[in-house]
């Protein structure tokens, strides 16, 4: 039978039948997979503490029917003061989710695999939860293409060292284009270059902004993901019909 290594975080689980479960896993070299773990739900399952929600593992997978099964693993890191508070486990559940919920299975990821580790590992030794949570986004949305425009008026390409920030339009607006969304809110200098640098040292003072621009990015981007794939499945089932 052949056998592969990988090495990732496990970023969600499903129960599967009496015993079993299916693990989602953001490996380090082959993106987002689904494996099967056979049996980790009996009590003396020998795989079963390693298999936890948020551990960063690598696995021996043997090739399944559907899915590859889990033939071994063993922890890398545990990553166990996630688990200090609620909010520090909310955190990581947002950040599984969200990465769940933007990237395929067989997607090219690029930086992603880091990008969550590193946002997981700075939420297990106590960073600021919030500064976390909007470096996590900004850095994803960067690597998946989605920048916003921080460093020019999107309507007329002048350069902006504050302004008005549009979801809508994906970035920055100057005093003379702000009217193009009246939605738009307003961004002070030392926020703006917080979030160009986006380097995880956020300044407190700015910390407020920055979280509320990066978490109504990313909710417009899953949006507009999640609004394509319902359009591609309305469109493939008109074809079908
Ligand atoms: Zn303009």
């Amino acid at each position: 039978m052949a056998t592969i290594k990988t090495k990732g975080i496990i970023i969600k689980r499903i129960n599967l039948g009496e015993a079993d479960r299916i693990l989602t896993i953001l490996t380090e070299d082959r993106g987002k997979i689904r494996v099967v773990a056979k049996g980790v739900r009996k009590p003396k399952a020998k795989l079963g503490g390693f298999l936890e929600l948020f551990r960063y593992n690598e696995y021996l997978l043997a090739e399944g029917r559907n899915l590859d099964l889990v033939a071994g693993a063993y922890t890398i890191n545990n990553l166990v003061g996630i688990g200090q508070s609620l909010r520090s486990v909310a955190t990581a559940y947002y950040i599984a989710e969200t990465v769940d919920k933007l990237i395929e299975e067989t997607q090219e990821i690029n930086r992603v695999f880091e990008i969550v580790y590193q946002s997981l590992e700075s939420i297990s030794v106590g960073w600021d939860l919030d500064a976390v949570k909007s470096w996590f986004e900004i850095n994803l949305l960067t690597s998946l293409g989605f920048r916003p425009e921080l460093n020019h008026c999107v309507e007329c390409r002048t350069p902006v060292d504050e302004g008005w920030f549009s979801f809508d339009l994906g970035g920055m607006l100057d005093a003379q284009h702000r009217s193009s969304d009246p939605a738009s809110i307003p961004i002070g200098g030392e926020e703006l270059l917080a979030l160009r640098a986006m380097s995880g040292d956020i300044p407190k003072q700015v910390l407020p902004k920055v979280a509320q621009i990066s978490a109504g990015f990313m909710e417009q981007i899953i949006d507009r993901n999640l609004k394509s794939k319902e359009f591609l499945a309305e469109v493939t089932s008109g074809f079908l019909e």
